[in-house]
């Protein structure tokens, strides 16, 4: 089977892969944002939200996430946002590995077309996915890796995970933190594209 075999361009359909997956999925939740970002925010999979809408991170992640990106001159507009599984498992589990090695290609076909100069690993599942070793994702936050994704290396950026903030305050400062250095990496200050509003 070709790898690609069900991806056009940055978009999935049709892929029938994982048959649990297959089963709880409404529909396949590709990623948004430019083809050209700068950043590349990479999440564990969709959740019930994301399911429903067809879009990454617009549950209560998003929100936490939208704020964080706004708080540090970034505008979800101009990022790409996706996820290491396209499909909702089921109860909202992890991904099994099966289905992570499954979705891969298509994770690291839309790395290479989209070129990023940093790609943020969003909590333990996707930092764990991307560089491949097992990753204390509240210790390690706001440190960037460097690895072999797809057909070039990549600039790694651990963070936490935005639901974290919503279960433990603690983790605020820490996700804000590498929010902020994601920022720094694509020369956000102040606003990225901000002039593009005047
Ligand atoms: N959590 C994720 O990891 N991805 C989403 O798209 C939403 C919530």
């Amino acid at each position: 089977m070709d790898d690609l075999e069900h991806m056009d361009g940055l978009d999935v359909s049709g892929c029938e892969r994982c048959p649990d997956l297959v089963d709880s999925r409404s529909r396949i939740v590709n990623g948004v944002g430019p083809a050209d970002a700068a950043v590349v925010f990479v999440g564990e999979g969709p959740g019930a939200e994301e399911d429903a809408r067809g879009e990454p991170f617009v549950g209560r992640s998003g929100d936490v996430l939208n704020g964080a990106l706004a708080d540090h001159g970034l505008r979800r507009r101009d990022v790409r946002i996706t996820n290491c599984v396209r499909c909702r498992p089921p109860d909202n589990r992890d991904p099994t590995g099966e289905e992570l090695a499954n979705c891969r290609p298509y994770l690291e076909r839309e790395l290479d077309l989209i070129d990023p100069d940093v790609v943020v690993a969003l909590g333990k599942v996707p930092a764990q996915h991307l560089l491949g070793r097992d990753v204390a994702v509240t210790s390690e936050a706001g440190t960037v890796e460097s690895v072999e994704l797809g057909s070039a290396r990549r600039d790694v950026l651990i963070c936490v995970h935005p639901a974290a903030t919503l279960y433990d305050r603690s983790q605020e400062a820490t996700f804000e933190a590498a929010i902020e250095t994601a920022a720094t990496i694509v020369g956000a200050e102040g606003g990225q594209s901000s002039l593009g509003d005047f």
